[in-house]
């Protein structure tokens, strides 16, 4: 399929942010945008890169009222040379691709999809900061378009990329964060969505997160729907455990989003010699970890932090300091080592770097 490009006009161009430590998460777009539609009856057509401008949706658009929305997030990295670079692009397709399809919405092929990233990300490449850490954030979205009420999959769809400069996570060092272990509300179940990137999960997130930041904590800990005894995922970042030699995630059973970051995270954990068990951990195996002075270390990963360390937790009424609400050195460790070959800055013995751009 071919990408037409039709470019801003000039004077229609926005200033780029001039400080890059200012540049924080999801506050800046670029000039471009990539939007292809769909129809049940022709399939994907139109295949554009044009100005970055507001959607126009009837009022019966479907996604408005039903939640057919699915979207990815990855980034593109500047290397110390000016050479740019996409990190496991191909993983963040097949997600976007499985989310579609739990949601009854049309998959877009691979090829295409990484072409129009490629396509959209070289020509805003003046957009990517400079920074270590700093990164281009690129967000594919996916809507229902049909204008019609009643519960059905959608006939039609928009599939959208925007782009947009985001700042170094950690300009001031690692801070760990302060989670709370949720046990009234959950966030997704077996057999639902909590492995899909679709809005209404984070919807549904929200009203545990905001009791949790009026206590004073930044991130929710989820535990399973059922039984409400093992951890799930913190926030909208999955989490690991180093207890003793063994660090711990949780499996992907269906209800925690499979993580590229996750992935990476286990990968280079054994490259490095670590042993590491995808298996379900407790909120009793956690305590009692916590008294016999064994949980040395806790931290999240995602795409925006890369590796986000806890220093604390909240669970039945008392608080629980990890690793005397330090950062600990294997979170350090894995952050500097995803971050340098996400960079360039090192070999990439997984092949996981795609230089777009030399
Ligand atoms: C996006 C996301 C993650 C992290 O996935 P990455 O591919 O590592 O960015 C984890 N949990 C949830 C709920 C998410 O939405």
């Amino acid at each position: 399929m071919e990408i037409k490009v039709n470019p801003a006009a000039p004077e229609s161009r926005k200033a780029k942010p001039s400080d890059e430590a200012k540049l924080g998460f999801g506050k800046f777009f670029t000039d471009h945008m990539f939007t292809m539609t769909y129809s049940a009856k022709t399939g994907w057509d139109y295949a554009e890169i044009g100005p970055y401008r507001p959607l126009c949706l009837d009022p019966t658009a479907m996604c408005l009222h039903y939640g057919q929305e699915i979207f990815e997030g990855m980034k593109a990295y500047r290397g110390k040379s000016g050479e740019i670079y996409l990190f496991r692009p191909q993983e963040n397709i097949r997600r976007m691709n499985n989310s579609a399809t739990r949601l009854c919405m049309p998959t877009v092929d691979p090829e295409v999809f990484q072409e129009a990233v490629t396509e959209l990300v070289l020509l805003e490449k003046d957009w990517i900061p400079h920074g270590r850490g700093t990164s281009l954030y690129i967000r594919p979205t996916m809507i229902a378009t049909e204008a019609a009420l009643g519960v059905h999959p959608s006939s039609e769809y928009l599939f959208f990329i925007i782009v947009g400069p985001v700042g170094a996570y950690y300009q001031e060092g690692f801070n760990p964060t302060k989670i709370y272990v949720s046990e009234e509300y959950v966030r997704s179940v077996r057999g639902g969505t909590g492995n899909c990137k679709n809005a209404g999960n984070y919807a549904a997130s929200l009203y545990a997160s905001q009791i949790a930041m009026g206590m004073g904590y930044t991130q929710v800990l989820w535990l399973d729907a059922i039984e409400k005894k093992y951890v799930e995922e913190v926030g909208t970042s999955n989490i690991f455990f180093l207890i003793g030699d063994e660090l711990v995630t949780p499996p992907l059973e269906g209800t925690i989003l499979p993580g590229v970051t996750r992935d990476s995270v286990i990968q280079i954990a054994r490259h490095l010699g670590r042993t590491v068990s995808e298996r379900r951990i407790s909120m009793d195996e956690i305590l009692r970890a916590v008294e016999a002075g064994t949980l040395r270390e806790v931290f999240a990963s995602g795409t925006a932090a890369v590796v986000s360390p806890v220093g604390q937790f909240y669970y039945q009424g008392k608080e629980h300091l990890v690793n005397d609400g330090k950062t600990g050195a294997l979170t350090k460790q894995l952050y500097e080592e995803i971050l340098s070959i996400q960079c360039g800055e090192q070999e990439d013995p997984f092949g996981w770097r795609i230089k777009i751009s030399d």
